[in-house]
């Protein structure tokens, strides 16, 4: 912890932007309603009412689904000692080929519960995979997953994401590829350029599905759905299950085996939430700035609703001495990636985020999630606060309200 950290002298307006203001686009995104405080404040529920999945316990081992040893040896090294629930349940209907439909969030293993199951039935038999996921740095945190669980197997991925060299991705699929990982904008453009020939691919996994439902990609994927002449198997998790996500799922998916986790931590259970209200003579930047300078707060994810606030803050606390990145939209993908690395490794204490963090990303001790503003809906402020509190660490969340 850095203890000299000067007197701060910049300051933040916390009215610096509109949120009901029209993007930089012009276009008239989703209307910014921020939840209503007493809504927000319900939110902090008690752990006894938020469990309603059944306790599962898990039985097996690895050694118990028939997984070649190259790859059982492959998990060892990764210390996969026992499977996660997601992982159990899902493995036998993947490995079979049949559909399957899981409700798991981030941080239940549901990256390698996919993973393994089909990297273990490509040792004996070749097809190809497409994965599709809603933002750039899940498609990297996978292809990082993939890479570890297939060494040596001659089995080889792609990652193609918005925010990259066009051309590189185009040498990319001129090489052998088994798996393809990728967001849907850049996928959809590398299939109209004749690049990626969706009619090769028999697996597709959707990774986040109700994010890339909100995220506005259902045409992307209904149009690489349709490409997909030759699909036998479609995995799809979502952390939710909504009403108007069912159409969707129904004509994705034939006679899907469902499975329900158990989020591998309940967020109200690890997770203490606060609200801090600030008073009419007070300034939100200065109390934030406060909270920052306590040794507690070690490694701290903001969450701003724009992208301007969030570079607005960000340069104000780097004013402020107090070492901080940020991601949002308007950041290359190299320089998101690496924000997201030091941030990872602690060399920045604070990352200030727009959504595009909130959801996939596994990070591990957060010891604070900051809702600088209140997010917009009940979903993306559980998505947020389940940044902090994970693989049974406690943590904490603060949400500043008017
Ligand atoms: P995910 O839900 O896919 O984002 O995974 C969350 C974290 O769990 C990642 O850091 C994985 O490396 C880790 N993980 C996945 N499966 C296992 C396992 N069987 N044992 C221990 N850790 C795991």
């Amino acid at each position: 912890m850095n203890t000299t950290r000067k007197k701060r002298n910049a300051r933040f307006s916390s009215h610096g932007s509109n949120p009901r203001r029209r993007n930089s686009r012009g276009r008239n995104k989703r209307q910014r309603k921020e939840l209503p405080i007493d809504l927000m404040k319900s939110l902090s529920i008690q752990p006894e009412q938020e469990i309603d999945e059944d306790k599962y316990e898990v039985t097996k081992t690895f050694n118990d689904f028939g997984i070649h040893k190259p790859l059982r040896a492959l998990l060892q090294k990764k210390e996969y000692t026992q499977p996660t629930e997601i992982q159990e349940r899902s493995f036998d209907s993947i490995s079979a080929g049949d559909d399957f439909l899981g409700i798991a969030q981030t941080g239940t293993g549901k990256t390698a519960a996919f993973l393994i199951p089909l990297i273990n039935r490509m040792i004996q038999e070749r097809f190809k995979v497409l994965i599709i996921v809603p933002t750039r740095e899940l498609a990297e945190q996978i292809n990082t997953e993939f890479r570890s669980l297939s060494k040596g197997f001659n089995i080889f991925s792609a990652c193609l994401i918005g925010g990259t060299n066009v051309g590189r991705d185009l040498d990319k699929l001129r090489k052998k590829n088994d798996f393809i990982i990728g967001t849907p904008g850049r996928l959809t453009d590398m299939s109209q350029r004749r690049a990626l020939k969706l009619h090769e691919f028999e697996v597709l996994v959707l990774d986040e599905f109700d994010r890339l439902l909100d995220m506005g990609f259902s045409k992307d994927i209904n149009s690489l759905v349709a490409g997909m002449k030759n699909k036998k198997q479609t995995l799809l998790f979502s952390a939710t299950l909504e009403k108007n996500q069912k159409a969707l799922i129904d004509e994705l998916l034939t006679e899907p085996e469902v499975v329900k986790v158990h989020s591998g931590g309940n967020t109200t259970a690890t997770v203490e939430q606060k609200f801090i209200t600030v008073g009419e003579n007070q300034d939100k930047f200065d109390v934030l700035n406060q909270m920052l300078l306590n040794s507690d707060f070690d490694k701290v994810l903001i969450f701003a609703e724009t992208k301007r606030t969030v570079s607005r803050l960000c340069k104000s606390l780097k004013q402020n001495n107090i070492r901080t990145d940020e991601i949002h939209g308007d950041k290359t993908q190299n320089y998101r990636k690496q924000a997201l690395k030091r941030f990872k490794e602690g060399k920045v204490q604070v990352l200030v985020a727009t959504d595009v963090a909130a959801r996939g990303l596994d990070i591990t001790n957060v010891t604070h999630v900051i809702n600088y503003q209140i997010p917009q809906t009940v979903d993306s402020y559980i998505h947020r606060i389940g940044r902090t509190g994970r693989a049974g660490k406690k943590g904490k969340a603060f949400t500043f309200v008017n």
